[in-house]
């Protein structure tokens, strides 16, 4: 764990693998994961004090990690993290359910001084920003994963004015003139040099996928353990082995559903 910034590090938070899990001569070598935040520094002798942002990066890149460490696949190339883009974030995005849960927060959220556990007001207060603003974020970030998809599924060469075909393809999806795309076409970089290329919406699908996974929990107990194995055998041990709607399907015992995910925005 590489957890503060230092100068010559890079921003952001992200997990690595150094080594796969691999399997030689029949048996499983582990693999050699790390998780890299630029969380707040502690100042002179006091703990360094995290953000409610900062402790759900921790579960968001501790559950990568899991994926990497639990893997326990034939091949190295199939290994952990080795899967669609649109399946990556499922076991990264359910972690960040976790410390949302008055259970959770309730186990190591404590004032640092006085050990006070959080109070419930301040958890009510937790949940409910994390519907705010929620149509309008989803509103923008779909228009661009459309706007995405409908970019690359141009099948001959075109030459126009990309602003036009943002505005034509923007009114066929129905976007009110009040959301614009995340990204309007020309600073768009993700889709045309970023890797993302037809892939933007992976990040919904996940938090579709990741809000119906942990549905699942919230039925059968948020430390279930039978859940948490059957999470741990059907999804986190099989890295890419299987295509990723077979795996979730072993899980979950059918197709995700739209609606924990709608609930969870607020917007049903
Ligand atoms: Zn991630």
């Amino acid at each position: 764990m590489d957890f503060h910034p230092r100068e010559s590090k890079r921003g952001g938070a992200w997990m690595t693998s150094f080594s796969d899990q691999k399997m030689v001569d029949g048996k499983r070598v582990p693999p050699v994961i790390s998780i890299v935040c630029n969380f707040t520094k502690a100042v002179g002798d006091a703990p360094a004090l995290l953000t409610f942002d900062e402790v759900s990066t921790y579960f968001h890149e501790f559950g990568h990690a899991l994926h990497g460490l639990l893997s326990n696949t034939r091949y190295n190339s199939q290994a952990g993290t080795n899967v669609p883009t649109d399946f990556v974030e499922l076991p990264s995005m359910i972690m960040e359910n976790w410390p949302n849960q008055p259970e959770v927060l309730k186990m190591f959220a404590k004032h640092h001084k006085t050990g006070e556990v959080i109070p419930t007001a301040l958890i009510d207060k937790i949940q409910n920003a994390a519907k705010y603003g929620q149509g309008f974020a989803k509103g923008e970030y779909l228009a661009s994963s459309i706007l995405d998809l409908d970019y690359h599924s141009m099948t001959k060469n075109w030459e126009g004015d990309p602003v036009q075909f943002e505005k034509e393809k923007m009114t066929k999806a129905g976007l009110i003139s009040s959301i614009i795309p995340r990204h309007s076409s020309t600073y768009f970089n993700h889709i045309f040099a970023g890797g993302y290329s037809s892939g933007y919406y992976s990040y919904v699908w996940s938090e579709v996928l990741d809000s119906d996974a942990f549905s699942v929990f919230k039925e059968k107990g948020i430390f279930d353990k039978e859940t948490a194995s059957s999470f741990r055998k059907n999804i986190l041990e099989k890295g890419g082995t299987a295509e990723a709607m077979t795996l979730y399907k072993r899980f979950r015992g059918g197709e995700p559903d739209i609606k924990p995910l709608l609930k969870r925005t607020g917007l049903q």
